[in-house]
């Protein structure tokens, strides 16, 4: 489909323009969306993201100035990913190589007609191994907006699923509106494989080669209008927001990445070492080790084979695998990575007061079964989900300080739970106090009542709420739902501002209330009493 095929229909806008407006003719001229080139170097921001505009300033002036060396992007990127060593290198190079250029034509704008090819960068690999993970890192050590998104959810002509441009459209958002940002930022597309077109077997369907195509003029350069050409009330909202914007974002400084685990490749890889007789590993082995040597080996003739266009492929210049990660390697990226999901469960704990210890024995165990998960350090999260859901659910209800969770707890989460909370059962007295006294202080912030429990009545709550497996909360609010009408009364006719209530009142709250009503009536009410 041609570019001008995806113009909205004239008849559309004019239709919904006869509806806002009534026919009138609108106070600005031609809509900008009718021709894409009108309103190019006007003013870019549309006044609603002044306020951070002076960051935005700050972030675009550290592009400019960017000044990074790759050792110094593998060391950041050491902190946070663990192994990929090649992949950090690779992608440290290419990420310096690429916003020096920016700089550069920046600084001196004449060099921008030289030839230049874009390090846009596959990225092979199982899934949860870090690839999406090494470059969000980077993004945000650079402070570029960053946008993923998964192939398979491009059409080729945009009717059915998105369409690429789509992609740009979004960093353009992910740089809260700002053009100029978002023309330097980085494009992930993952699932990349699932668009190759090879001879009637691998890819998706014939469309993966119309993307592929669309995707690489991206790759090139080319400009993408702001508004969906599709959209078109985005476009008259813009408008009537009184939007200035030049509209048109150019891609020639947005970096792509792609990435794809590929795992059929290692066939075409095999085949073709065998047929070079290079005799490096052709055997069927596909342990870890293996698998990645082989991925790291492909070539541009495999990725053509395996169905992708040579263009395309030719617009990724720069490729590497990442190596699939061992159950020690889960269990280095749970103690060491900065942005480990273990300090996560640190933190949320630490929200209730709960300090949470994890053995290394444990850590042995879950990273081993997180590895039988093979869905990389994604296994991390699925089995710590597992092992503290009812920890995370109990816990903050009792009054329990300290979770230390070892090798038995990772077995057993269920039996260990029990166990805590048999233990620390005299904790419970104090926690459903301090529990019933936030409700009564909430309650009073809300009437003006002052209400108290004696210790029997307290008893009766605490009962009740296990009886019923209700909070102690829920029990006091259905207890001071109707409650609250009569207390307000009895307040009303005797003065009395604060009650103190026992025993038979969690047992006949009804009675209790309507008693207190009619001796209030009977009270004088000059006279302060209690109940
Ligand atoms: P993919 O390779 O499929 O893109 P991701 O990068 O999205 O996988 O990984 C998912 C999550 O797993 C990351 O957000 C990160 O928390 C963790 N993770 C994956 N690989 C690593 C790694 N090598 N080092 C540290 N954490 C990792």
């Amino acid at each position: 489909m041609s570019e001008n095929e995806k113009e909205p229909p004239l008849d559309e806008i004019n239709r919904q323009f006869e509806k806002l407006f009534g026919g009138k003719h609108l106070p600005f001229g031609i809509p900008s969306f009718i021709r894409p080139d009108a309103g190019v170097g006007a003013t870019q921001n549309d006044g609603k993201h002044d306020s951070n505009s002076a960051e935005q300033e700050a972030i675009l002036k550290r592009i400019r100035e960017f000044n990074l060396k790759p050792k110094e992007i593998r060391e950041h990127l050491d902190r946070y990913v663990i192994r990929q060593d090649e992949a950090k290198k690779v992608l440290s190079v290419a990420v310096c190589d690429h916003f020096n250029h920016v700089r550069d034509c920046i600084e001196h704008p004449e060099r921008q007609a030289d030839e230049y090819h874009k390090q846009n960068i596959l990225l092979l690999g199982p899934t949860g191994v870090g690839k999406t993970y090494l470059m969000r890192t980077i993004a945000k050590l650079i402070g570029v907006p960053f946008v993923k998104a998964d192939a398979t959810k491009f059409s080729e002509t945009g009717y059915v699923g998105a369409d690429v441009e789509d992609l740009i459209r979004d960093l353009v958002k992910a740089a809260n509106g700002n053009i100029d940002l978002a023309q330097y930022g980085i494009v992930y597309i993952d699932e990349i494989d699932k668009i190759a077109n090879a001879a009637g077997s691998i890819g998706k369907d014939v469309s993966g080669r119309g993307v592929q195509i669309n995707l690489l003029k991206l790759m090139e350069e080319a400009d993408v209008n702001q508004f969906s050409p599709t959209d078109i009330m985005a476009q008259m909202q813009a408008m009537m927001g009184g939007t200035k914007s030049k509209g048109i974002i150019n891609t020639r400084h947005i970096l792509f990445i792609v990435s794809g685990a590929f795992d059929k490749i290692i066939d075409i890889i095999r085949k073709r070492l065998n047929h070079q007789k290079i005799g490096f590993d052709a055997s069927g082995d596909s342990s870890d080790d293996v698998f990645g040597s082989l991925l790291q080996g492909a070539e541009t003739r495999d990725f053509i084979e395996y169905g992708f266009e040579p263009e395309f492929v030719g617009r990724l210049p720069v490729r590497v695998a990442c190596e699939p990660l061992s159950a020690d390697d889960l269990a280095l990226i749970m103690t060491t990575s900065e942005g480990s999901i273990l300090k996560q469960y640190h933190r949320d704990f630490e929200g209730f007061g709960i300090d949470l210890e994890v053995s290394v024995g444990a850590i042995r165990k879950i990273a081993s079964r997180a590895y039988l998960q093979k869905t990389g350090a994604r296994g991390i999260l699925t089995v710590l989900e597992r092992i503290f859901r009812d920890f995370k659910f109990e816990l903050p209800s009792t009054g329990i300080r300290k979770l230390s969770v070892d090798e038995a707890t990772v077995e057993s989460p269920s039996t260990c739970l029990e166990a805590l909370l048999r233990e620390n059962l005299h904790l419970m007295a104090d926690v459903h106090r301090e529990d019933i006294e936030r409700f009564f202080q909430g309650f009073f912030n809300e009437t003006g009542i002052q209400v108290e429990i004696d210790p029997d009545g307290l008893d009766a709550i605490v009962a009740r709420s296990t009886a019923s497996n209700l909070s102690v909360r829920s029990v006091c609010e259905a207890l001071f739902k109707d409650a609250r009408h009569g207390l307000a009364i009895v307040m009303r006719n005797t003065g009395t501002t604060r009650f103190t209530l026992s025993c038979d009142f969690v047992q006949q709250p009804d009675a209790v209330i309507s008693r207190m009503v009619v001796e209030s009536f009977k009270s004088d009410p000059a006279r302060e009493t209690n109940p």
